[in-house]
């Protein structure tokens, strides 16, 4: 399934990056631009312009680049598609997606029939059935979450899939296991739960045994083409049926936990499928609703879980999310306790929970002795190195002075180091140097590149000037030329836009800088300034010809320099015999 264009563009049209990013990090006006601290790379002053009528970032240091949709990809490490689901869902929108993948359509179709087989066979075993009956789950929400029973032969799936499948795909599915190349069904005597994507689509499927003597478990399909566990959350699609918009989610830990919610009329609970949450799935929750309840048990495995969730979710909390943390006495469950003390008990416990901060308080302190000296800057440090990857300046804020406050030490200068920050898109120094060595452009010729391309985007007929075809291939401003694969002069396509078609890294540099420097063109000045900045390029490329010839011949001429220079003559269209002789020249010395 993939997203229709148009609807990206409607996307792009009604999103507010000031308002994507400005959730995120701080911003501040000045000029034309909004700027705030870039947190893709190592920097304590405001690199990043944020530019709101061309709906662009750009980050000054690291390059860093692009529309609303690249900055979520990069601050929440989101696929494409994740991205455009978290504009679109902000914005209310449904993605009407459309099926386009064909090769990928074998691979959704096994496991649709797998779910028919799982449910046929359900309806055929008295012990699953007394299974799910005894775990007070009635056939109404069976059905509705397709709960299945796997029988205990050995190959009941494989014998009948291997006939109608391909072998590829039967291999790629996750549903059988190989041994003594014998292939044989991965669940077997087991309650299927098929897990689905947010989408609806069938993607893999959980098993939990009904004897309780049989080990594992729990098991789940292994990691597949369609699936990966630390991007998808169990029940997440069912819940978002029952209500579009959810106020609130529950995050559990199993999916009998989900199921038994569900059916006492808490629709709104989902759980990570034998994972820790990892940002991923907190992007995802935030993504929905901005009241996000942990419910987890109330032993030290349930502590650990919520303290690594707490952790994924600092870099990439926001103001307006409130999230709770919800513990249960110790041999409850979610499951257990709905069924013991009912949904109002339930919702009162949730609501009871602790906040973000009031949990992270209680947990530092557990780290050493606060009543001591060494306990409490072993504290400090500690608390320090969370701190310091929340993203959010008002709650970072906040954050330092109330653990200033509990452990009488100022934690401020603790902080003043800025570590790696945990973003997926983050650059480190060197790899800001390194990028920075490769674009070496004299201020002059980057200001004609500049004016070049917003003429172009005020005429955008300028993209047939035949101008173009005098920018040699191998000319230092060969870039330019890509602006006519670009630009469409028929449409008036979104610049935003425009930026996600850009290939060369070269392009997509200057064009970026362009759209967040204060230039201004008038649509009638556009084409003088297009053919007089055109101009001064091509001739200085000649100039730069006649340069390194003089070098040549006075013998100042660098190995780097005698490349160009090889180059730049034979690039041209035709050589004369004054060229043809200083090539033969040149790639003879060889000192
Ligand atoms: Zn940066």
């Amino acid at each position: 399934m993939s997203i229709p264009k148009s609807f990206i563009d409607q996307v792009l049209d009604q999103t507010d990056i000031v308002d994507v990013v400005g959730r995120r990090l701080p911003l501040n006006k000045k000029g034309s631009n909004y700027w705030g601290k870039c947190p893709f790379h190592d920097d304590q002053k405001p690199s990043m312009a944020v530019n709101q009528d061309k709906q662009f970032y750009y980050c000054f240091v690291c390059q860093a680049s692009g529309n609303a949709i690249n900055f979520l990809r990069e601050y929440e490490n989101l696929e494409f598609t994740d991205a455009v689901e978290t504009l679109a869902s902000s914005l209310g929108l449904e993605i009407p997606y459309e099926k386009i993948e064909i090769q990928n359509e074998s691979d959704y179709s096994i496991m649709d029939e797998a779910v028919k087989v799982f449910e046929k066979q359900l309806k055929e075993s008295k012990a699953a059935i007394d299974y799910l009956k005894s775990r007070n789950i009635s056939g109404k929400t069976a059905k509705k979450f397709q709960v299945g029973f796997s029988d205990s032969k050995w190959d009941s799936l494989f014998s009948s899939f291997e006939k109608k499948f391909d072998e590829k795909v039967i291999s790629s599915s996750g549903l059988f296991l190989e041994k003594n190349n014998k292939s044989y069904d991965r669940f077997r005597n087991r309650v299927i739960f098929p897990i689905r994507n947010i989408k609806g689509q069938n993607i893999a499927f959980g098993g939990r045994v009904i004897n309780s003597d049989e080990e594992p478990k729990y098991l789940n399909s292994p990691e597949t083409k369609l699936f990966k566990k630390s991007n998808e959350l169990y029940g997440l699609y069912e819940a978002r049926k029952e209500t579009k918009k959810m106020d609130s989610i529950i995050v559990v830990e199993g999916y009998m936990d989900v199921i038994a919610l569900h059916e006492k009329g808490i629709k709104n609970a989902v759980a990570t499928l034998g994972t820790a949450v990892t940002s991923n799935h907190l992007s995802k929750l935030m993504r929905y609703s901005n009241n996000i309840f942990f419910a987890f048990d109330g032993d030290l495995a349930g502590e650990k879980a919520a303290w690594k969730a707490l952790q994924n979710v600092l870099p990439i909390i926001r103001e307006d999310t409130r999230i709770k943390f919800v513990f249960f006495e110790s041999g409850d469950d979610p499951d257990s306790f709905i069924n013991k003390y009912g949904k109002q008990r339930f919702n009162e416990l949730i609501n009871e929970g602790k906040t973000l901060s009031e949990f992270f308080f209680s947990q530092i302190k557990k780290i050493d002795d606060i009543n001591t000296l060494e306990g409490r800057s072993k504290i400090a440090s500690y608390a320090s190195d969370l701190i310091r990857v929340i993203n959010n300046t008002p709650l970072k804020e906040a954050f330092i002075s109330e653990t200033s406050k509990i452990i009488g030490i100022p934690i401020e200068k603790l902080l003043s180091k800025r570590p790696l920050s945990s973003l997926p898109g983050f650059a480190s120094r060197r790899e800001v140097e390194q990028k920075k060595a490769h674009q070496r452009i004299s201020k002059k010729r980057t200001a004609s590149i500049y004016l070049i391309i917003h003429s172009v985007l005020k005429d955008r007929s300028l993209v047939k000037d035949p101008v173009f075809d005098q920018i040699k291939e191998n000319s230092s401003i060969a870039f330019l030329k890509e602006l006519r694969e670009v630009i469409d002069e028929q449409t008036d396509d979104l610049i935003s836009k425009l930026i996600e078609r850009i290939k060369s890294n070269a392009l997509k540099e200057l064009f970026s800088q362009a759209m967040v420097s204060e230039i201004e063109i008038e649509e009638e000045d556009a084409k003088k300034v297009f053919s007089d900045c055109m101009n001064s390029l091509l001739k200085e490329e000649e100039d730069r010809e006649e340069l390194l010839k003089t070098k040549y011949n006075t013998g100042s001429i660098s190995e780097t320099e005698r490349r160009e220079l090889q180059q730049l003559i034979l690039r041209k269209p035709e050589i004369d015999n004054e060229d043809k002789k200083l090539l033969k020249d040149l790639s003879l010395k060889k000192d």
